[in-house]
């Protein structure tokens, strides 16, 4: 079974479970305990998700979910990502901000706002109040900072990823470690697990990108051809 599928998504939960892990949030985990938070970043389509958390509701286990609200590659507020977001919260999971800091001047003040008014946007979408805040390729500045950002909590703060132990499948691989490997769990200590159900499709990841691409040329296609009467279907592969 490859690691990188729902399956062995279900299979890592059960390890965690078997040595004694109980999920948290942000909120309510402690670094000196067996406390697990279920972190997952959605950079390409909130749609992926939606495997992982189905997997996750079955263990009653309450995942945070990070939502890009200014993105290159989504639209979180168009019907098939906003529906996405619906069943995630559906399932009882946690709706947070994805926020791409870039986007601001590099001062705290300036990310501060953009924050402010993503999450008053995320919260309208969504219908839940925002407390959490993760960044997208965050800048080794806001690594290990310390304080709120908007009013929130933020994945980055030094608790998170120093005092709880941090583990990361970037770019579809356990390119710093498999989590059941870090030392935090050795030490029977808390551990915070960032997956993008995107590399979760028991794929490699080209291909889960090239599947995603086909989907998303697929749709560009027929809403192209719902709002114009000039463009016939079925075009994409003549502009290649
Ligand atoms: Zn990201």
């Amino acid at each position: 079974m490859n690691d990188f599928s729902p399956g062995g998504y279900r299979a890592l939960l059960e390890a965690f479970r078997v040595r004694g892990y109980e999920v948290r949030g942000f909120a309510d985990a402690e670094p000196s305990q067996r406390h697990l938070i279920l972190r997952h970043d959605l950079d390409i389509t909130p749609e992926a998700a939606l495997p992982l958390a189905q997997i996750e509701a079955e263990f009653s286990m309450r995942a945070s979910y990070f939502v890009l609200v200014r993105g290159e590659l989504y639209n979180a507020f168009a019907t098939p990502q906003a529906q996405a977001i619906a069943a995630l919260k559906t399932l009882g999971h946690e709706i947070g901000l994805h926020l791409d800091a870039s986007l601001y001047a590099d001062d705290d003040a300036a990310i501060a706002a953009g924050a402010a008014a993503e999450c008053a946007a995320l919260e309208v979408l969504a219908g839940v109040a925002v407390r959490t805040i993760s960044f997208h390729r965050p800048v080794a500045r806001l690594v290990g900072r310390t304080g709120p950002i908007a009013g929130r909590d933020n994945t980055y703060e030094a608790r998170f990823v120093t005092e709880i132990g941090y583990c990361s499948d970037s770019a579809g691989g356990w390119h710093r470690g498999r989590p059941l490997d870090h030392p935090a769990i050795s030490a029977g200590r808390a551990l915070q697990l960032l997956t993008h159900p995107i590399w979760w499709r028991g794929t490699t990841p080209q291909a889960a990108l090239d599947a995603h691409l086909a989907d998303e040329v697929a749709r560009l296609d027929a809403a192209l051809a719902a709002n114009c009467k000039v463009h016939t279907p079925g075009r994409a592969r003549l502009v290649r």
